[in-house]
């Protein structure tokens, strides 16, 4: 089977107009995000949003076209809106010098006449970790209940927007809707939690192409535009790694703290290890490192098995001179019941893994009260570029 290259594909598209401008797609720079993967091909149309109904057939015209190159499999382009550059002085100004280790020339947390983000959050802590799959949503969902169960008003933001699986952990099916004056959108229920996620908008399954400034762009309308109420935590689900998402959310969001999750594994892998030095280069504190899928728990005799030598985290997180918040076993029943939408902490509370959560969340909110009885909120942290 032949290879789709990027050159064919752009000589495709080169073959697709948009009617209006009267040049083609590639000759006008509106094609961007490429991906090409065994066939499977995936490309952004950058619009300017008023014109995306109409620009609807260019999208399927383009789909088709580079669905017939040789060796394509499958087709998927969307249309995304590209962020005006060099709006509210934010943005990337490049033009000074890094030497008195502050600021990058970004707007940090409310820039001058722009609606603060979450200003009725009284606590934002993010739950992170240094790759995907080490169980930080399963963990934050059922932490988060875990502090509800506290007498909490508790959000979750599932800004793993790439891979965004709370709705399928909350259960919460459906689409936000509207506040009645049309100016936010509002957050969905469940279980006593407020939350929002991209996955809301659009289905787990379906790619998410965006480039860095779309993310941002999402993700800040997701805290600004969101009628989140008056809450006292709120968690957020970040996307799994230490890239720029990750360093640009913990810029803009006026974090408490952090909370990292990592396996056994992945602490012997020093993922874990770069979580933390990437909240440290931005100065939030970290209040702490989780062991989670820490031992395996047999669910028919109940042996315990340490298959990645479990504990491995708290000697770590003592050598890294951060807290060691607790450990959650692997165990069938906290797949399933987050899985399955009733996370274990409020399906089964009296079991010992929701005891487990339980008392990780104290330990976390306990810091949380320490942090601010010393300095009250924290402003979004400066940040600092090596
Ligand atoms: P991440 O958010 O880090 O990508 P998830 O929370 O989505 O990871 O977890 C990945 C998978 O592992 C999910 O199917 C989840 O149910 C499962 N999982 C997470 N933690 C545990 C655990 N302690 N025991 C068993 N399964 C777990």
């Amino acid at each position: 089977m032949s290879i789709v290259t990027q050159e064919a594909l752009l000589a495709a598209l080169k073959n697709v107009k948009d009617p209006e401008k009267g040049s083609d797609l590639v000759s006008l720079g509106m094609i961007s995000g490429i991906s090409i993967k065994d066939g499977h091909v995936a490309f952004a149309i950058e619009i300017d949003p008023a014109r995306a109904k109409a620009l609807e057939p260019v999208r399927i015209e383009a789909e088709k076209a580079v669905h017939a190159l040789s060796g394509v499999l499958t087709v998927q382009a969307v249309l995304t809106a590209e962020r005006k550059k060099g709006k509210n002085g934010g943005g990337h100004d490049h033009g000074h010098g890094h030497d008195h280790g502050h600021g990058h020339g970004h707007a940090h947390g409310a820039p001058g006449g722009e609606k603060p983000l979450i200003p009725h959050v009284k606590a934002v802590i993010a739950v992170a970790s240094g790759k995907g799959g080490v169980g930080k949503s399963t963990t934050t969902v059922n932490l988060a209940l875990a502090l509800v169960g506290m007498g909490l008003k508790v959000g979750v933001f599932d800004a793993d927007i790439y891979g965004p699986s709370m709705p399928r952990m909350l259960g919460i099916e459906g689409q936000p809707e509207m506040s009645p004056d049309g100016q936010s959108i509002l957050p969905l229920h469940n279980h006593g939690l407020t939350a929002m996620s991209m996955g809301f908008l659009v289905p787990e399954d379906a790619p998410v192409i965006w480039r860095g400034p779309m993310v941002m762009g999402a993700l800040e309308q997701m805290l600004r535009d969101v009628d989140w109420g008056e809450l006292d935590v709120m968690l957020i689900d970040m996307p799994p790694g230490t890239g720029d998402t990750q360093l640009t959310i913990s810029q803009k969001v006026p974090l408490t703290g952090a909370v990292i999750v990592s396996t056994p594994q992945d602490i012997a892998l020093l993922d874990a290890r770069r979580g933390l030095n990437m909240f440290r280069k931005v100065e939030v504190p970290v209040l702490g490192l989780i062991e989670n899928m820490s031992y395996y728990m047999c669910p028919s005799c109940g042996h315990e098995a340490h298959i990645f030598g479990h504990g491995g985290a708290k000697s770590e997180a003592a050598r890294l001179g951060c807290d060691f918040l607790g450990e959650v076993p692997l165990d069938i029943e906290i797949r399933e019941t987050s899985d399955g939408g009733q996370p274990i902490v409020v399906s089964k509370p009296e079991s010992p893994h929701a005891e487990a959560y339980r008392a990780i969340a104290k330990r976390i909110w306990d810091k949380v009260g320490l942090i601010q009885s010393g300095k009250g909120q924290r402003t979004a942290p400066k940040i600092t570029v090596s």
